[in-house]
């Protein structure tokens, strides 16, 4: 059983780039819905496997689309919520602030790409920064539940939700705001850094859904 972890900040912390209404929705109705679900779908099976990735992998294998969503939404939303700070954070330097500008030439043709990305994404999904093995950064957004978790060697260092449920109590249709928004005033870049550390270590030490 997956228990719904708590917000890593304050419920009205993250105002007014986003609510609390947002929060309370998103992370009490949405995040928990998914999770919900996801024990109902491994109350019926003895083989579930303890770790939430784990979880994910089953699902892909054996081509269980309804386990999929729920457990890919259920580890996806989990790490937008450390995808997120409470105070805006300088860009960052280091072994990611050079991969990045290895991969994109500047931090501000990052933040184009990123913010271009996210408003040209078709319907529901997320945007993401991964880095593979080797430290090499890209940008890469997937559709609905779909989460680059399920890529070997490849480990997720940020995202930004953008299913309109992340942003319609706060921006409307204004996803380019709320993009902007997220990028400028709420992305955890000490947990990317963090994570592209993992990358660098061949995944050890990323972020694991709390079992
Ligand atoms: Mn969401």
């Amino acid at each position: 059983m997956f228990k719904l972890p708590p917000l890593p900040f304050d419920q009205g912390a993250l105002a007014p780039h986003m609510s609390s209404d947002t929060l309370a929705t998103h992370h009490g109705k949405h995040h928990a819905g998914y999770i919900k679900k996801l024990n109902t779908a491994l109350e019926s099976r003895k083989d579930a496997p303890a770790a939430l990735e784990d979880v994910v992998q089953l699902a892909v294998r054996e081509k269980d689309g309804g386990l999929f969503n729920n457990a890919a939404q259920t580890w996806n939303h989990g790490f937008f919520w450390q995808s997120l700070s409470a105070e805006a954070q300088p860009q960052p330097t280091g072994k990611l602030g050079a991969a990045i500008d290895k991969a994109f030439g500047s931090f501000s043709s990052f933040r184009d790409e990123f913010l271009s990305r996210g408003e040209k994404h078709f319907a529901s999904g997320w945007v993401w920064l991964v880095a593979g093995a080797d430290g090499a950064v890209k940008i890469v957004d997937t559709h609905d539940a779909a989460t680059p978790i399920v890529e070997a060697g490849v480990t997720p260092l940020l995202t930004c939700d953008v299913w309109e449920h992340a942003y319609y109590i706060d921006y409307k249709n204004d996803r380019a705001a709320f993009l902007k928004a997220f990028f400028d005033k709420l992305a955890n870049w000490q947990f990317a850094a963090q994570q592209h550390e993992a990358a660098l270590a061949g995944g050890k030490g990323g972020w694991t859904f709390p079992t």
